[in-house]
């Protein structure tokens, strides 16, 4: 018998954590876990955070592998019918309309996905405030188990839906996975089930073909559901039994096979190229069996998975601070151990590089020679030490916040318990177990158990990548020749080099606050700093340790002149490329290791900031690399050349890349020939200068004294004051008064019009039009505008999708600026058949236009109230909402917040109408369309 690395890794660990090991973890007290007489499976537990809200999901642990080839394409398509029409909501739009009314959105709310094994339904954030809603909810789930009607009529409207999905998503990437299957999983039934399936078979397989998947498939025994949220447990138990007693348990079902995957003595290598990639990926798989579903409920099982994570994290850091020197052959590396590729029986040791261009074989020799290199020396006491304190600290976050937790993150856990097999013990008992037995995982034990992952069996090898003139790629050979020379190399043990400066070695003279006010409006303090600077404080109880932080100034890049834009528009990389103070990008993550705290910075074309996020304990961290932020700026040029090559690379390819060619054309279509407002071409690129771009990245933080920081969460005044004195009040000043300049990102007036060809592998036609126009910049317009766009979200799935069958989606965008005041815009984008474009755009106007005559349609309004008043709700209670509520308050003198819900709910359709008339009449349209070439 062939031992499989598991027992072989438990081995290694028996001896450490014996006394724990073979026992079966506890399921979480607090799930109501059963199963039904007839084989469905359910997961219930109550949850208050948000209030009044609950999720419901159904799993099927059937996807496209369960499809026989007449079938291709099909488990897809019923995931689509689930929703137009069933036994309880007959009729195509009964369901969804039901849902709408309630608040719970198409898309947002309600969705489904359908991959290889598994197919999953969700309704989210259901309003749960009357027991209806609760049963109608529990009958949606239902009637996806058993009752999906599958009307013939219905059947055949869909297949054009399905089609135009398989149209959009037609890109290089679906291309090139479709040629990758079958190599990569031959001999496999993995190698022919890509889900969107076969398009001769959605268009014309015979009613009865989908009637049979979905009899054979969708049955209690390989059904899941999930319901977490603010219900009453013992009910919905009760419920779920009453209502599931007419469906009976299986007689004779077909068994449901989980597919192998064959093993592979000699590598396999898959190149596949595509003339619309971008990227050139290598992926370094080696194959190894899975963890049998019943370890995975263990304490070993959660052992396994710990040192899992923790050495593909250390091989992923490894690879990264190879990725930052300037001669690397890729620009970004990780490794993970989970599935390979897609597969449910059959796990992979998987590495990833984005190589650079022409340094295929350069970019799979560094990914074996750090296998290699872990396999010869293995991993070092610090490395693990730092990767097993990064790791504990997100077990402890969770555990800190284990009261706020949303649902959705019980919901997902329980989904991958049904359809993977994981333990559900909680996190009380997964936090307590992890603390214990992490002392006894060191770098031996970790070491043991990477050297079985490297193997030399089971190697699969897949280059993807442009294909242009004069590229040319290793051939299986060259490719397999690697192995050999880096097999004859002379490698070295790892050399760890880490920094124990502290973050700030020079601590400046600290200011102070000399000025503190209280806004009750909000329940803010707002203290003013010596150097000018505001700092508003919202202590909130959202999550029990969570701190959130913000800030803003004006500048952007409207302070640097048109002929530095694009050294401008870089500026805001600066601190993430080269890092800060003494250290590199890398460093600084080893530096920070087991602590909870993150800065990124973010420069616009009229504002520059901070967003951050820390817990009580690192709150000082996140205020000290702040600090570096404005003051130190590092400069790497190792790191940047690296970058700035795959940024030349993607560039290159990008000119016969569809979007990225529309997206060109959208954008002159918009703004002309502004200097401001081009899209980087390479041409640009080469230009770029990167000192330039650090001067102007000084320049643009040169005035703490200018910017309004937020704090909001379980922050506490008399512990951040010491820190904002040392840390933010001790810069220095600048000018404080600073504003940003007037510069032209005017959209282009009256009737612009742009159709052209481009030439492309799958033929379709992307389609964008856009009303702009000037409106006042007041919130009451923001409300009408964003609920405008909400409405025509449904107006066109039922008019675009449904009823002409002529698109998978329109994509609806809107916005009132702040700068400049009041610019307008509405923008509808969609792909969808050439030969039908000149039937399905006329479609997009001409709805707006009833808008403007008529107002929208009452159903539709109603909807959209609900929603917003439904998602003012869940926001509400979210530090992530407060800080953005913050920033308008005190920096923009905006309050979005105490009058929201009262302009929401006044709200007419008159406002509607009068507000899509105002725009639209204000003549202002821009289509482009961009067709294949013959
Ligand atoms: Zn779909």
């Amino acid at each position: 018998m062939r031992k499989s690395f598991i027992f072989i890794a438990l081995l290694a660990i028996a001896g450490l954590v014996k006394a724990q090991t073979m026992e079966k973890l506890p399921i979480d007290p607090q799930v109501r876990y059963g199963k039904l007489e007839n084989g469905l499976t359910y997961y219930i537990r109550h949850n208050a955070y948000p209030e009044k809200r609950a999720n419901f999901y159904i799993a099927q642990k059937v996807g496209s592998m369960q499809e026989e080839d007449n079938q291709a394409g099909l488990a897809h398509f019923l995931e689509h019918m689930a929703f137009n029409g069933s036994k309880n909501f007959p009729g195509k739009k009964t369901m969804l309309n039901y849902l709408e009314s309630i608040g719970v959105k198409f898309g947002a709310n309600v969705n489904a996905y359908t991959s290889f094994d598994e197919t999953v339904y969700n309704l989210d954030d259901v309003p749960v405030v009357r027991d209806a809603i609760i049963d109608s909810c529990l009958m949606v789930l239902h009637d996806w188990s058993g009752f999906i009607a599958l009307k013939d009529e219905q059947i055949d409207e869909e297949r054009l839906v399905i089609k135009e999905e398989w149209r959009t998503r037609s890109g290089a990437q679906y291309r090139i996975w479709d040629k990758q299957l079958p190599v990569i999983f031959e001999g496999s039934k993995y190698a022919d089930r890509m889900p969107i399936g076969k398009m001769e078979i959605v268009e014309n397989f015979p009613y009865q073909t989908l009637r049979d998947y979905y009899h054979t498939w969708y049955r209690p025994d390989l059904q899941g559901i999930v319901i977490v949220g603010d219900i009453n447990v013992d009910e919905v138990e009760a419920k779920i039994k009453a209502m599931w007693s007419d469906i009976p348990k299986p007689v004779n079902p077909a068994e449901r096979v989980y597919f192998p995957v064959p093993d592979n003595d000699k590598p396999i290598v898959s190149v596949i190229t595509d003339p619309e990639a971008v990227r050139t990926q290598v992926t370094l798989y080696i194959k190894h069996d899975v963890i049998p579903a019943e370890t995975k409920q263990t304490k070993e099982g959660l052992i396994i998975s710990f040192i899992k994570s923790l050495a593909s994290n250390m091989l992923s850091d490894r690879l990264e601070e190879i990725s930052q020197k300037g001669d690397a052959p890729f620009a970004a590396s990780y490794a993970y151990d989970g599935e390979f590729f897609v597969s449910k029986t059959k796990d992979a040791w998987t590495t990833i590089a984005l190589s650079k261009e022409g340094k295929v074989d350069e970019t799979l020799a560094s990914l074996i020679r750090e296998n290699e290199r872990i396999k010869r020396f293995g991993y070092t006491d610090a490395e693990v030490e730092r990767a097993k304190a990064t790791l504990l600290e997100q077990y402890e976050n969770m555990y800190n916040n284990r009261n706020k937790e949303l649902n959705n993150r019980y919901v997902q856990e329980y989904v991958r318990s049904f359809t993977g097999d994981e333990g559900i013990p909680g996190i009380e008992y997964e936090y307590d177990f992890v603390k214990k037995f992490a002392p006894f995982i060191n770098a031996q034990a970790i070491n043991a158990v990477v050297k079985q992952l490297i193997a030399d069996k089971n190697i699969i090898i897949t280059v993807t990548g442009p294909e242009k003139e004069g590229l040319v790629y290793p051939t299986t050979d060259e490719l397999l020749n690697v192995f050999k020379k880096v097999e004859a190399e002379n490698i070295t043990a790892y050399q760890e080099a880490v920094s124990n400066e502290p973050l700030v070695s020079q601590l400046p003279k600290p200011g102070s606050i000399v000025k503190t006010e209280a806004d009750n409006t909000l329940g803010t303090t707002i203290w003013t700093l010596s150097n000018g600077m505001k700092v508003v404080i919202k202590k909130t109880d959202f999550k029990d340790d969570e701190i959130l932080m913000s800030a803003h100034a004006y500048g952007g890049t409207s302070i640097i002149p048109d002929a530095d834009i694009y050294n401008a528009n870089m500026a805001s990389m600066v601190p993430s490329v080269g890092g800060i103070g003494n250290f590199s990008s890398t460093d600084l993550k080893k530096v920070l290791a087991g602590k909870s705290a993150n800065v990124n910075n973010n420069i616009s074309a009229y504002t520059q900031g901070f967003n951050g996020s820390s817990n009580m304990k690192d709150l000082e961290t996140m205020l000290q690399l702040t600090y570096l932020y404005f003051t130190a700026p590092r400069k790497d040029e190792g790191a940047y050349s690296n970058i700035m090559d795959l940024i030349k690379n993607q560039l290159k390819n990008l000119t016969s890349e569809p979007s990225f060619i529309l997206n060109i054309n959208k954008t002159k279509a918009m703004y002309g020939d502004n200097p401001r407002m081009q899209v980087m071409l390479l041409e640009d690129a080469e230009k770029l200068n990167y000192d330039r771009i650090i001067e102007i990245y000084k320049e643009i933080y040169a005035n703490p004294g200018s910017f309004v920081f937020n704090f909001v969460g379980t922050v506490d005044e008399a512990i951040l004051k010491p820190l904002v004195e040392q840390y933010l009040a001790s810069l220095p000043s600048g000018n404080k008064d600073a504003k940003y300049k007037n510069v032209d990102s005017n959209i282009r007036k009256g009737h612009v019009e742009n159709v052209f060809e481009q030439e492309m592998k799958t033929p379709k036609t992307s389609a964008f039009e856009m009303y702009s126009g000037t409106l006042n910049y007041e919130q009451k317009n923001q409300i009408a505008l964003s609920a405008l766009k909400q409405i025509l979200d449904i107006v066109y799935v039922r008019t675009v999708r449904e009823e002409a069958g002529g698109t998978y989606g329109v994509g609806v965008r809107s916005w009132i600026s702040r700068i400049p005041a009041g610019q307008s815009v509405l923008q509808m984008s969609f792909d969808t058949d050439p030969e039908r474009v000149a039937s399905i755009t006329p479609i997009i106007s001409r709805e707006i236009n009833k808008i403007a005559e008529n107002g929208p349609e009452d159903t539709d309004f109603l909807k959209v109230k609900e929603y917003m008043v439904k998602k003012f709700q869940e926001d509400e209670k979210q530090n992530g909402y407060w800080v953005g509520i913050l920033g308008s308050k005190y920096f923009y003198g905006e309050d979005n917040h105490s009058n929201y819900l009262a302009l929401v709910n006044s709200l007419s359709k008159n406002d509607i109408k009068a507000l899509t008339k105002q725009l639209v009449s204000q003549g202002n349209h821009i289509e482009v369309i961009m067709n294949p070439k013959k």
